[in-house]
This record gives C-alpha cells, sequence and structure tokens, in this order.
C-alpha cells in the first residue's frame, strides 16, 4: 500500500521511512518524535533545482521551515544557499561553515545588532524591507568599513491566495517596500555611501498553489524597472530574488510541481534578464517529515464523541492550532488502507472500519486539536499514529508550553537512521531559571 509521500509507505501493514520501520526507530526513541527522510530532502532540492535550471537560480533554503543543523548541511552539501530572517538561524547557518556568499538575510525588523552580525560575516545579500532599515545598514556599514550589499523587497500588492496569516505581499501587509517608495530609495541611492543596491526582492507568502501571483509580481516588477527606473539605475538591478512558498500537498491530491511553477515563471525572469535567486523552504522540507505521537488515551464520551488523546500536542506540531492547518494522520501499524486523497470534511461513514475521531494532546487549551472530525482505523492504547507533512513548520514552530520538554529528531537514509536533535530533559526546561533560585 503507497501513500502519496514517496518516502513514507506502508508494507505488510507497517509504515516505513525509507527503508526503517517507523515502528523501529520509536521502539529506540520513544514518542514524540519528528521523523526525516533524507533522500526526500535530497530529491526535492533537485527538483526544485532542475525546474528551474534554464536561468541557474541560487537555491536558498529557508531555515525557518527546517533549521536543524544536520537537515541544512545535508541542503549544503548538495550546494544550497540559506535565507535567513534572524541572527540566530544566521548563527546556525555560520556555525556549519556555511560559504557567507551563499546567504541572504529578510525579516522587516532587523536589529542592529542582527545586522552589524551579517555585516562582519560578510553575507551575500539583506532583503531590505524599507528605507528606515536601508539608513541602518548604511549607518552600521560605514562604522565597520564595510559595504552593505542589498535588494529592495518588494510589497508588490498581489494576493497570493493563502490563509490570511500566512500571506505577505498584499499592501495592508508588513513586509516590503511599495513601488513608489522603492522607486524613490532607488533615485537616492547614492546618497547610502556604504550601500551596494544589488536587486530586488519578492516573498508572497506561503503555501501558493498556483504560478499565477508569481507572474503577476514579477509582471509588476518588470514593469516597474521599464517606466520608473533610469537606465542607470536599471543596471544596478542584477538579481531578482523572487523567494518562496511553492506549495506541497497535504491532501494526497495533485497540485502543481516546481516544473509548472518554471514554465510561467522563467519567461518573465528572462524579460527581466536577471540573475536568480529562489528561497523554497516548504517545498523541500515539507513531505520529507513525520511527527510521530503515542496513542496515551482513547475516551468516548456517552453521547458519542470519540477523542483519541495522544502524548504529542499543539506545543510539537503548532500550524492546526495556529492557522487550521490540514495534516493527515494515519496509524503507524494497521491493516487498513490509509486513502489515498483525503480532504477536510471528507465523509467516509460508509466504511465500517473507521470512526469519526478529534486527535488531541494533552496540552491544557481547547485548541490543542491535532487532527479534527476525521475518519480513523481502531487504535489502542500504545498504539502510533504519524502526522504526514510534518517537515515544514512543524519542529521549528515548537515550543515548551505546559513546560513539556521539545521533541528528538531524527533523520533516515536509507536502511539506517540517526538523531539528530535529542529530545529535551526536565533539566533542559529550567537551565537558565534555576541560577537564579538561590539569589532571589
Ligand atoms: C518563509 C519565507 C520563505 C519560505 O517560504 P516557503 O513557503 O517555506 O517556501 C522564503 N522567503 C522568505 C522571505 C520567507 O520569509
Amino acid at each position: 500500500m503507497t501513500t502519496s509521500f514517496d518516502f513514507f509507505n506502508y508494507l505488510d501493514n507497517e509504515l516505513y521511512c525509507e527503508d526503517v520501520k517507523v515502528k523501529d526507530i520509536i521502539e529506540k526513541v520513544g514518542t514524540p518524535a519528528y521523523i526525516y527522510s533524507k533522500n526526500s530532502i535530497l530529491e526535492h532540492f533537485i527538483e526544485i533545482r532542475n525546474a528551474f535550471e534554464d536561468v541557474s537560480p541560487l537555491i536558498c533554503f529557508s531555515v525557518k521551515s527546517n533549521s536543524n543543523l544536520s537537515i541544512c548541511k545535508v541542503l549544503a552539501d548538495a550546494g544550497a544557499g540559506f535565507d535567513v530572517v534572524s541572527g540566530g538561524e544566521l548563527f546556525r547557518v555560520l556555525e556549519l561553515g556555511v560559504s557567507p556568499d551563499k546567504i541572504v538575510f529578510a525579516g522587516v525588523g532587523k536589529t542592529s545588532e542582527e545586522i552589524k552580525y551579517a555585516l562582519e560575516n560578510d553575507i551575500f545579500m539583506f532583503n531590505v524591507e524599507s528605507p528606515a532599515e536601508l539608513a541602518n545598514i548604511d549607518r552600521i556599514a560605514g562604522g565597520l568599513n564595510k559595504r552593505g550589499r542589498v535588494a529592495l523587497r518588494i510589497n508588490p500588492d498581489i494576493d497570493a491566495k493563502t490563509h490570511d496569516k500566512t500571506t505577505t505581499g498584499k499592501k495592508e501587509n508588513k513586509f516590503g517596500i511599495d513601488f513608489d517608495s522603492a522607486g524613490q530609495l532607488i533615485k537616492d541611492i547614492d546618497n547610502y555611501k556604504n550601500i551596494d543596491l544589488k536587486g530586488l526582492h519578492v516573498h508572497l507568502g506561503s503555501p501558493i498553489y498556483s504560478p499565477d501571483p508569481y507572474v503577476q509580481s514579477l509582471e509588476k516588477m518588470y514593469k516597474f524597472l521599464q517606466e520608473s527606473l533610469e537606465d542607470n539605475a536599471r543596471k544596478r538591478i542584477e538579481y531578482i530574488n523572487i523567494g518562496g512558498g511553492y506549495c506541497i500537498s497535504y491532501t494526497g491530491e495533485n497540485v502543481k510541481k516546481p516544473h509548472d511553477f518554471a514554465a510561467e515563471i522563467i519567461p518573465v525572469i528572462k524579460k527581466l534578464g536577471c540573475k536568480v535567486i529562489m528561497e523554497p523552504g516548504r517545498f523541500i522540507v515539507g513531505n520529507s517529515g513525520l511527527l510521530v505521537t503515542g496513542v496515551t488515551y482513547v475516551k468516548t464520551a456517552t453521547w458519542g464523541k470519540k477523542f483519541i488523546v495522544c502524548d504529542a500536542a499543539m506545543n510539537d506540531l503548532a500550524r492546526p492550532s495556529l492557522y487550521d492547518a490540514f495534516h493527515r494522520a494515519w496509524p503507524v501499524n494497521t491493516d487498513v488502507m490509509m486513502p489515498e486523497i483525503e480532504l477536510p470534511g471528507a465523509d467516509r461513514s460508509a466504511n465500517d472500519r473507521l470512526e469519526l475521531v478529534d486527535i488531541v494532546g494533552p496540552v491544557c487549551e481547547s485548541s490543542d486539536v491535532l487532527a479534527e472530525k476525521r475518519w480513523f482505523p481502531d487504535v489502542k492504547e500504545g498504539g502510533l499514529i504519524a502526522f504526514f507533512s510534518a517537515g515544514a513548520y512543524g519542529f521549528t514552530m515548537s515550543s515548551t508550553y505546559n513546560t513539556r520538554p521539545r521533541t528528538c529528531e531524527i533523520l533516515v537514509d536509507c536502511d539506517s537512521f540517526s538523531t539528530i536533535r535529542r529530545r529535551e530533559t526536565y533539566e533542559d526546561l529550567i537551565t537558565g531559571e534555576k541560577e537564579f533560585l538561590d539569589a532571589s
């Protein structure tokens, strides 16, 4: 029985990640646990690189989607650059020994400390999100006797048709600079003595299921370059950074693939005539990871509602409670076929092997529901459930809310697996507080 998640399949009623039984991993490391497929990560990286190879992009993996050092190393070894959004993320990739000329830095609120840290390490480019930030980079670069290489992040006022909380390119969103302000900045760019303007940047949100918003925003950029800039200013726009946002399938349905996006986007890029930077995150790691949880209790109310209470919670996988995200779930061991496609709200009452359940965590919040109203096979206490598509914005969004140690992370490579982050201990959780007890 195959799933739509290429590197995660059932064989003889057992879920495998590549050639390893998920159950064997869990016997060793316990639950909950994030489990990633190394070859899925590599294959998705190569797929997006190949799709866009006509324009030879620098692919900067979005570190916030999955910032584990070992995962970033897999991608660095494959030739990826990195898109960071904080000093902490920059620290991670510098620790790995990533070449600074493959690092770009976005974010509306880069602090002076973060800017200084990035300049001292000679990163490739800042994606600048306001005139005030540009002035700050200029000032700090001057003090350090460095050049600040920048792209202006444009807010093109395009609706990427994604969740309200994950859209970033509409004019009311906090991100980027509107075209008129950008035009003025470019006109005045020589006033910023320590700045090298290298390009323009745009990131519209995530996940985006159609190439149209990319094309529309790049067409707007083209028009801007042609109509609003003088020839000498236009020449400085050497790079166009088209951001991330490429969708993955969370349901098993077919969604657009990188080559579908590339077919529409590449012609506009060629018209722009710039070198290309891309910042995919979710597409590379999203369907390359699972969150596996143990079933702690099963309870059924007298009026019929059934809850599966598991040991993973909203602090481990925040997306369902944060933006109503849909993650497929299925038992790790079951003789009931996982449906190839599962849509939110689908009715499977006709299948007498399935029951309607809510899969919930132990956190003291009613929003701690990982999967709501799902038709699910019978699972017993002590059983295991896999949440699919959890490789992006899974562990990186996890917290220790309710003083819950964060999970371990495991990387599978063919028939072997290794821990790439140990499970936190109770001691870890009070480190940094304990030393102050005696003093107070
Ligand atoms: C989050 C982010 C990305 C990555 O988005 P994905 O949907 O994971 O591809 C890229 N660029 C910027 C600036 C981001 O903030």
